[in-house]
Formats: structure tokens, sequence, C-alpha cells
């Protein structure tokens, strides 16, 4: 580690979070060098929903390299490439009414930001972007420009613009209805808030806090964007591929957005792979106006047309994916419940926050949890969220166990 630490920049961040030499890795497990077994809550930010090296999708991509296929082509046609559309179009996207064209965009959900955001600029001819109070979308300047974090911002070193906040669902408490008051300031002609290119919103809030969003709230906020004329953009680059038990994290509220970002448990296998799905008629790119090195590479496209294979035919799924989440759900609001009001669970499918109130108490926690063979990170302002995201995959056991090592580590630290 010291070797490490001394090659490595200073901005590196899980590592010192979660100090081992990570070597191994399967489904829910990963070992360290040293063979130390951890539960994996994190499984890379939402980027391995169906586990560490799912077997069936690792003979897929083992595979596809034993044939000498092409691997990278920047974004010319391959077999790899249409296979993966086809397999979308027909297992996820079949059933909805309207169509979709995919872009590939660079391999980070950041870069598939900057081109949903550039896209709505174009469409609309508008500059300004309606995001929400605790979002997060990325790192790049138009996507940090659209995330809330100070901490984050302030590293930019320019000043970001282009971009107006407006509260979330439940940023002013349940009494007040903020889809409400979006409504009334984009329609005020004299709010002093330009007119949007889009309203860009994640369907709960990952990073900020697992502060989740209501179907009613949801759909209000697509009736907005098309009274006014800004698209309607869902980022669901950590929510989406199943996390919260639809394949997609706006399934359940009905809603169909202009523009739909993903990223994360695309590939299925912690491959990068970004794309957008654009409503067809809203496709005005000119050819090339959003390029770059690694669109769509095949290898990760393969991957992420097992998964669709693999999991998404039918509905057996999603289905043992709510049964997880609600046993997940249970357990978490048992332990919140032994200590009175001061700690609550909030989420929805299998992205699940228990809010300690106090950021050291989730620190103390969360460094116990990992010194007893649980990997779990904190999210919220101020880092006083535990945020549970096991993989989709995981067994009721092991499942069991890393909530058992919660449970302890929350006493102990309290
Ligand atoms: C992780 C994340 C991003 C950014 O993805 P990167 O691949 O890290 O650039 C954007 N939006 C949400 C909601 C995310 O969780």
């Amino acid at each position: 580690m010291q070797a490490l630490e001394a090659l490595e920049s200073n901005v590196r961040s899980y590592s010192r979070s979660f100090p081992a030499m990570f070597s191994r890795a399967c489904g829910s497990i990963m070992w360290t060098e040293d063979g130390r077994r951890l539960i994996d809550f994190l499984s890379g930010a939402g980027t391995l929903n169906y586990g560490h090296n799912n077997h069936d999708i690792k003979t897929a991509i083992s595979q596809y390299l034993a044939s000498d296929a092409v691997i990278h082509g920047l974004d010319m046609a391959t077999p790899a490439k249409l296979e993966f559309m086809t397999s979308f179009s027909s297992i996820i996207l079949r059933e909805r009414d309207a169509k979709y064209r995919f872009q590939f965009t660079g391999p980070t959900g950041a870069n598939a930001i900057e081109a949903a955001l550039k896209l709505s600029r174009k469409v609309t001819g508008r500059q300004n972007i309606i995001s929400f109070m605790h979002g997060y979308h990325g790192m790049s300047l138009g996507a940090i420009a659209a995330s809330g974090n100070r901490f984050y911002r302030a590293a930019s070193g320019i000043s970001l613009s282009g971009v107006t906040f407006m509260p979330y669902d439940g940023y002013l408490g349940p009494a007040v209805d903020t889809a409400d008051y979006l409504r009334k300031a984009l329609v005020d002609e004299s709010s002093g808030i330009d007119c949007p290119a889009a309203i860009l919103v994640e369907t709960v809030q990952g990073e900020g806090g697992i502060n989740v969003a209501g179907e009613e709230w949801l759909r209000s906020i697509q009736a907005v964007a098309r009274d006014i004329g800004a698209l309607f953009i869902v980022d669901d680059v950590q929510m989406g591929c199943g996390r919260t038990g639809e394949f997609f994290s706006f399934d359940f509220a009905g809603v169909s957005p202009d523009v739909i970002v993903l990223s994360k448990s695309l590939s299925g296998y912690g491959l990068p792979l970004s794309m957008l799905l654009i409503k067809e008629e809203l496709d005005a790119w000119r050819p090339g106006e959003h390029t770059g090195t690694f669109r769509g590479n095949n290898l990760a496209l393969v991957s992420a047309t097992a998964a669709i294979n693999i999991f998404w035919r039918c509905r057996t799924f999603s289905q043992a994916v709510h049964r997880t989440a609600d046993l997940m759900r249970c357990r978490l609001e048992a332990i919140a419940s032994e200590y009175g009001n001061s700690f609550s669970v909030r989420g929805r499918g299998m992205a699940l926050g228990f809010d300690c109130q106090m950021a050291e108490l989730a620190a103390a926690t969360t460094r116990k949890a990992f010194e007893k063979g649980l990997i779990v990170e904190r999210c919220g302002p101020a880092d006083q969220v535990v945020k549970f995201l096991p993989a989709l995959t995981i067994d009721l056991e092991t499942l069991n166990q890393g909530l058992d090592i919660f449970e302890e580590c929350l006493a102990e630290a309290r």
C-alpha cells in the first residue's frame, strides 16, 4: 500500500476509505491480497449490479476475445454493436410508445451527460438547464455545473454557469410541493429564471443522499418540461439497469423521458460503456458533432448484450430484485427502529440509505464495517447517510451477513 500511495496522485479516494489491496472478486465478495474476504455493498458505486465477474457474461466476452473480433473501431459498424442495439430494442424498449435512437458517447457517465445537455441546447436554442439541489451528474465542466456539491464545484477552478438549481422532491419538507414551485417559476415571465433547454433529474439522488422522487412529482416535472418546451432528461446512470427493481428507474412512474442517460451497470461487467437513448424526433445531431475515441467499445457492448439476455428476457429477475429489496428495507427499518426516531431509512428497490443524521456516526460505522468485512459507502451532503448498493444478484445469506455487520458496527459506533 505504501508503494502505491507514493506513486498515485493525492486525488485517490476509495483506496483511502477501503485501505487494502484487492486482488480477486466474485459475485458479492472481494478478496484482498492477504486473504481477507469482504462483502461488497458498494458495487462500484452501482456499476456492478450483476456482481463481480458474472460467469455467463464472462463466457460471452471470453469467446469474443478468443475469436479475434473487433475490439476497437471508433464508432464503425460491427456485429457486436448491431446485436446490442437489436437485443436492447426488443427486450428493454419493446412496448414503449416512443421510439428511441442510441447514441454511444465517450465511456463515462459524465460524457453522456455532456452530450444530453448539448443536444437539448441544440434542439431548443436555449442555454439554461434546470437541475436539482443535491443532484450529481459527473465531473466534466458541463456535468459538474449541473451538480450541487460545493467541494466538487470548487475543484473546477472556473465559474460554472448555464444551470439553475431547483429544490428536489421533499427538499422543503413534506408540506411543500416543489414541482408546483418549479412550474410557477418557469411559467412566470418575470421570475428571473431563463427558459430552460432541459430539466435534468435523477429519480433517486444517489450521491446526494438517496433522496427519492415520488411518482406524482416525476409526472409533474415531466409535464412542466412538456408545457414549457424543454427536454425531460432522466440521468439513470446510477439508478438504471435494475437498481430500483425495473430496468429503468422511472418506469414505475409511467413517464417517458425525451433523453435517457445510461452508464455504470450498462455493460454488466464493470467495463466502461455509456449511452443516450434519444427520442427519434429529437435526434438533431449533425454527423460527428459529438465524437470521442472510445464510443461504444465492442467488448463492453458484448457484455452488455449478454447481461440484457441473461437478466431481462422475462420478469423473473426483476421480481427477485423487488423481493430482496423488501427484505433489505425491512431489516434496515428494524435496525433504525431500535433507536427510536434518531435514524431514518429511505430509497427505492435495492438503492437504500440509512440516514445516521450525524456524519461522524456514519463514518465510524462504515470504518468499523470495513474492519469486520463489509465494504459500504456513505453519501449525502454531509456524508451522513450509509448507502446500501449490494449486487442485485446477492444471495440472502450474504445479504444478511452484511446487514449483521452493519447492525453490530452501528451499535458499537454509537
Ligand atoms: C456516477 C454518476 C455520473 C457520472 O458518471 P462517471 O462515469 O463517473 O462520469 C453521473 N450521474 C450519476 C447519477 C452518477 O451516479
